[in-house]
């Protein structure tokens, strides 16, 4: 049973890791799978959603809402469980880019001593747009 989960995790995972600078939603994710994996070795529905609550504990998966949905949508952010920071992501490519620790650290400090409040950065993306993105453009 362990290692059956194992395999699903990495199925899960190395299909993220594919697709990098896409985010889906649970259903997509299955979907997506379906269509590009062998059938058999795609793990339902419940099971993804089982299994992302812990990748996403572990920091290897961030959760956030889409747009201005209630849906949650997952993307692989390719971190460690120990890095604390924030992320940015890119409104018109979808790529998610690292904050530094060292200015997340930064940020939530200052943010604490100006509004008395803790960023839980487990929960939190920036949402803008890229470099590439804005070339030609003033923001
Ligand atoms: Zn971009
Ligand atoms: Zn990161």
């Amino acid at each position: 049973m362990a290692e059956y989960q194992t395999e699903q995790r990495k199925t899960l995972v190395d299909f993220m890791k594919k697709n990098r600078e896409s985010s889906f939603t649970i259903e997509e994710l299955v979907i997506r799978m379906q269509s590009d994996l062998a059938s058999g070795s795609v793990p339902g529905k419940s099971t993804v959603y089982r299994l992302m609550q812990k990748i996403v504990s572990e920091g290897t998966v961030k959760r956030f809402v889409k747009g201005n949905s209630r849906q949650f949508v997952y993307q692989i952010t390719g971190c460690e469980h120990f890095d604390k920071h924030l992320h940015l992501k890119c409104v018109e490519c979808g790529k998610l880019f690292h904050m530094s620790n060292q200015l997340s650290d930064d940020v939530f400090k200052q943010i604490f001593a100006d509004s008395n409040f803790s960023i839980d950065e487990e929960q939190t993306v920036l949402f803008g747009k890229c470099a590439e993105c804005r070339k030609g453009k003033s923001w």
